[in-house]
C-alpha cells in the first residue's frame, strides 16, 4: 500500500502569522513559515481522506485543488480542527451524497453541538446544509474508511483523551502532550510519523519541542515530522536544532510512504 500525505495546514490554532503580530516569523518572506491551521490529506489508491476540517478548510481545498473527499477523520472537536465543517456541503453537491465522519463519541457529539444548525436545528433548510453520517470509532480498533484500514491511536491533550490516525506506515498525531503506554505498540515500524511541537516552552495541552523530539525517538519512526507550530518557531532557524531525521512540516509538502509492515 502506498500513502501519500499531502500537508493541508501546519499552523497552531491562530495560524501563522498571527494578526497583528511583527515577531520574526511572522513577518517571514519564507513560505515555510506561513501555516494555515492543522490538517493534512491522505491519499491511499485514489481514495482521499481528510483529517479533520480545519478553520482553513475552504482555502486548503481550493489551494490544493481538492475536489474529491471519501472520509473525515476527526482528532477532537477544539475549534482550530473543525472550524471548517459546513463547507463540507460543497462536497455533498459534487459527490451527491453524504460525508462519512469518523471520530469518538465525544468529538462527534461535539460537532453536533457546535454546528446545531445542521443536525435538525435549523429553522429552515433552504440555506445549503452540510450532511454527514457520524461513526464513532474506538481508540486501538481498525475500521476501515473509504474501504481503507485505519487504526485510531488513543493520545492525551491535556485532560482530554483524543485521537490520532495510522494509515499504512504513517501515523498522525496532534494536539498531544502525552501517549499511553498502551498506545505505543501501535506505533511500531512506522515509516512517517507526523507529531505536535508546538514551540520551545512548555505547554500544559501541547509537547514542546523537546518532548517531541524525545517522543519520536522513543517511538523510533524512520522519519519524524512537527506540525501545529506556533510563531516561536522559524523554520529555518529552528530546523538547525533538529536530529537528522526529524524536521519541521510545512503547508503544500507532499510525504509517499510504502508500507513495510503486515
Ligand atoms: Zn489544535
Ligand atoms: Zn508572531
Ligand atoms: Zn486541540
Amino acid at each position: 500500500m502506498t500513502v501519500t500525505l499531502l500537508v493541508l495546514g501546519s499552523g497552531t490554532s491562530q495560524g501563522v502569522p498571527a494578526i497583528g503580530c511583527r515577531c520574526d516569523t511572522c513577518r517571514s518572506s519564507d513560505p515555510r513559515d506561513n501555516r494555515l491551521r492543522p490538517s493534512v490529506l491522505l491519499s491511499v489508491d485514489g481514495i482521499n481522506i481528510l483529517i479533520d476540517t480545519s478553520s482553513d478548510f475552504r482555502q486548503q481545498m481550493l489551494r490544493y485543488g481538492v475536489t474529491r473527499i471519501d472520509a473525515v477523520l476527526y482528532t477532537h472537536h477544539h475549534f482550530d480542527h473543525i472550524g471548517g465543517f459546513d463547507d463540507l456541503r460543497q462536497y455533498n453537491f459534487l459527490q451527491k451524497q453524504a460525508m462519512q465522519l469518523y471520530g469518538l463519541e465525544e468529538t462527534l457529539e461535539e460537532i453536533r453541538l457546535t454546528f446545531r444548525y445542521a443536525f435538525g436545528g435549523a429553522r429552515q433548510s433552504g440555506g445549503g446544509l452540510p450532511s454527514a453520517h457520524m461513526h464513532p470509532v474506538l481508540g486501538g480498533e481498525t475500521f476501515t474508511a473509504g474501504g481503507i484500514p485505519v487504526m485510531p491511536i488513543p493520545v492525551m491533550h491535556g485532560v482530554l483523551p483524543i485521537l490520532g490516525y495510522r494509515i499504512g506506515d504513517i501515523a498522525y498525531l496532534t494536539d498531544l502532550n502525552a501517549i499511553p503506554a498502551d498506545s505505543y505498540p501501535l506505533l511500531e515500524n512506522l515509516d512517517v510519523l507526523v507529531l505536535d511541537a508546538l514551540r520551545h516552552r512548555a505547554h500544559p495541552t501541547h509537547y514542546s519541542l523537546e518532548e517531541a523530539v524525545e517522543a519520536a525517538r522513543r517511538i523510533g519512526a524512520r522519519r519524524t515530522l512537527f506540525t501545529h507550530i506556533a510563531h516561536n518557531i522559524h523554520h529555518e532557524r529552528d530546523s538547525a536544532l533538529l536530529p537528522d531525521e526529524m524536521e519541521f512540516l510545512y503547508d503544500g509538502m507532499m510525504i509517499t510512504s510504502m508500507q513495510h509492515s503486515p
